[in-house]
């Protein structure tokens, strides 16, 4: 069974719950429409890879994008929570990334179907180890950065969320029950871009950590 850290202890993983289009200048680099509703989808628990390993880039893309976000685990079981109520449903935070084909998602994009294969793939989240909720100040004034091979890529703030972490996770629970374990992606902000073999990715939240992957 995969497993995540939180605080030195092997969390059980469940699923992991994806928001796309939440940062409005990403919206806006990718040519999207502001969602009226947030834009959800899940990874399974086999696109895990711990911080020092491995991204193996599918060969049936030659674009992968690197998208650096906030990763919320969830503490207890969570269905149809409030926004004011949700963030006691949190007990960690950590650094993730969710490693998208977007050549492949745009083929899907067009023809209406679903982006799995564009997002789920094996090694498509590279996630940090969890640090305590009770650790960090403030979720929503968080710097986000990620370095490939040196070169800063993006360079956001969790500020700059369109819906929060709170709200995010009220509007997720409405369709899913939320279980210990279960892990939210709240969204990239701007500066996405391809990566390719060899390329050595740094990815820090402050008050968070930091994540580092090379791909193969
Ligand atoms: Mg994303």
């Amino acid at each position: 069974m995969q497993t995540v850290k939180l605080d030195g202890q092997n969390i059980p993983i469940g699923k992991i719950v994806c928001i796309g289009r939440n940062y409005a200048e990403h919206i806006k680099e990718l040519g999207n429409q502001t969602p009226d509703k947030p834009v959800i989808f899940i990874k399974p628990a086999s696109s895990l890879v711990s911080s020092g390993g491995t991204v193996v880039i599918p060969n049936y893309s030659d674009d992968c994008h690197h998208e650096i976000e906030l990763a919320v685990l969830i503490g207890k079981t969570a269905k149809d929570v409030t926004a004011e109520a949700a963030l006691d449903y949190v007990s960690g935070y950590a650094v993730a990334l969710d490693l998208t084909l977007r050549d492949v998602q745009g083929e899907q994009k067009v023809k209406g179907l679903p982006w799995e294969i564009a997002k789920a793939f094996d090694t498509s989240c590279p996630l940090s180890a969890f640090v305590p909720a009770s650790q960090v100040d403030n979720p929503q004034e968080l710097q986000l950065k990620l370095t490939v091979s040196g070169e800063v890529r993006q360079n956001g703030n969790t500020r700059d969320m369109i819906r929060s972490i709170a709200e995010l996770i009220a509007a997720t629970s409405a369709y899913f029950t939320l279980e210990e374990g279960d892990v939210l992606l709240t969204g990239t902000p701007s500066g996405v871009g391809r990566i390719v073999s060899g390329d050595v990715l740094e990815a820090s939240i402050e008050q968070v950590g930091t994540l580092l992957v090379t791909v193969a």
